[in-house]
């Protein structure tokens, strides 16, 4: 283990089926050159000679299927080579779904929909990412979904969505580029605030999913790749399942837990393919502050971008030109409801919220609906606007948007998630 410090360059020679891993201190950055061979990073090649930056926080693994040597320079809280990881087995995953793929091609059906489950921090997010970025290589064209409330890759916490994916992730932003995200806003960062909505909007999102793959027959034949959040207990566990089912998924990769991959043996019927594999060791548990940070990075980088600047902006708004709404009313005692209404109906309902000072630095939701009759609840969105202001007086608010005045469409759906917008 080497810590490399300010300034100096240090060099890593890997032998094959290595990875060297190394996490970037705290307000620091770090430089990633390629020196000769080839390596990725979770499953994006990386380019001979070319400098990579990762800031603050960054947890990185370049991997090596041939060796190669590697120099880093600037602040690292850890650097090693681990020879230990699970990768042969991630790839031979990647090889399996490649042959259902060919299988599909031929057999004129549906490649593979596959689920990555398994508790917090087990690296579910980048074994996607793997499998995409593979598939993306081959010349595929996947279709990424992450159900993740709290830390999904695709847009702000506080949503799901799907995105087709055609070029493997940026390396530095480990981001896949989003072209026309489907997006549904959910508004809270875990789904046991309101699992029926939950429940709810990973059908809508699978039902849309599976209509895209009847009309495209490449992204039929390139499957689907599904990233779910680390909750798996209780009602968690049963979200998993309803997940699995709306999405009729063929595969499940069950990472690090052999209790919920016998559950799901038992609770899934036997045409889903069920694997357990292990964790890499490299995977980093992410501290409650270090989740914050991230997802607070999330809704920064929505507007203000990473290492491609965004530039957005600020404007008012007229109390009068949007109605605000949120999703889901308080829940009352059984005896009190009225006749013929059922507790899931309250999971989502819709409910008007004033405008006020409780607003500020609320991130909303701009719902593609365009008036009180579209259905809402399933409606996903455009983008989002956070509060910059409230000014009770002249009853306006000002947002910070990502695109110029006017607001595109009046609904909004306010979200748990803050951002306070320091520019
Ligand atoms: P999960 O989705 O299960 O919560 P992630 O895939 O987000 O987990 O991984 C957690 C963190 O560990 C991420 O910051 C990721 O970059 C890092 N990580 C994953 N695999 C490795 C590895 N092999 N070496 C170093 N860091 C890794």
């Amino acid at each position: 283990e080497k810590n490399v410090d300010e300034g100096k360059r240090v060099e890593f020679k890997l032998d094959k089926v290595c990875e060297l891993r190394f996490e970037v201190e705290n307000n620091e950055e770090v430089e990633l050159e390629l020196k000769s061979g080839m390596a990725e990073i979770f499953g994006t090649e990386l380019i001979q000679n070319k400098k990579y930056v990762f800031y603050s926080g960054g947890k990185i693994a370049v991997f090596t299927w041939h060796g190669c040597v590697l120099e880093l320079s600037g602040k690292t809280e850890v650097a090693y080579i681990a020879k230990e990881t699970p990768m042969v087995m991630y790839i031979n995953t990647h090889a399996a779904l490649e042959q259902m793929r060919v299988k599909a091609e031929t057999d004129n059906t549906s490649g593979p929909t596959v689920m990555v489950v398994g508790p917090g921090d087990v690296g579910k997010s980048t074994v996607c990412k793997l499998l995409v970025n593979y598939a993306v290589r081959l010349g595929r064209r996947p279709t990424f979904v992450d159900l993740d409330v709290g830390q999904g890759q695709i847009s702000i916490p506080g949503t799901i969505g799907s995105l087709s994916v055609e070029r493997p992730a940026d390396v530095e932003e480990g981001n896949f580029s989003l072209q026309a995200p489907l997006i549904y806003h959910f508004g809270h960062i875990s789904p046991s605030v309101n699992i029926n909505l939950y429940n709810c909007l990973v059908s809508q999102l699978a039902d849309i999913v599976q209509m895209r793959g009847e009309t495209n027959r490449k992204a039929a034949i390139s499957g689907v790749v599904i990233n779910t959040c680390g909750w798996v207990k209780g009602l968690g566990y049963k979200a998993v399942i309803h997940a699995a089912q709306a999405f009729e998924v063929d595969v499940i990769i069950v990472l690090d837990q052999e209790r919920l991959h016998n559950d799901l043996k038992r609770d899934l019927p036997k045409f889903v393919k069920i694997v357990l594999q292990p964790k890499s060791g490299g995977v980093v548990e992410r501290s409650r502050q270090h989740r914050v940070e991230s997802r607070d990075a999330k809704v920064k980088e929505y507007f203000y971008g990473l290492s491609t600047p965004l530039y957005p902006h600020q404007y008012d708004v007229k109390f009068s030109d949007v109605t605000i709404l949120k999703i889901g009313a308080p829940l009352l005692p059984d005896s009190l409801l009225p006749l013929g209404m059922k507790q899931e109906d309250a999971h989502l309902k819709l409910v008007a919220v004033p405008p006020s000072n409780q607003l500020l630095h609320h991130v909303l939701a701009v719902s593609m609906a365009l008036t009180s009759d579209d259905d809402i609840v399933r409606s996903n969105v455009m983008g989002f606007i956070c509060i910059n202001g409230v000014d009770m007086e002249k009853k306006v608010l000002t947002i910070l948007a990502p695109a110029p005045r006017p607001l595109p469409r009046s609904i909004l759906l306010l979200s748990d998630v803050q951002f306070v917008d320091t520019h």
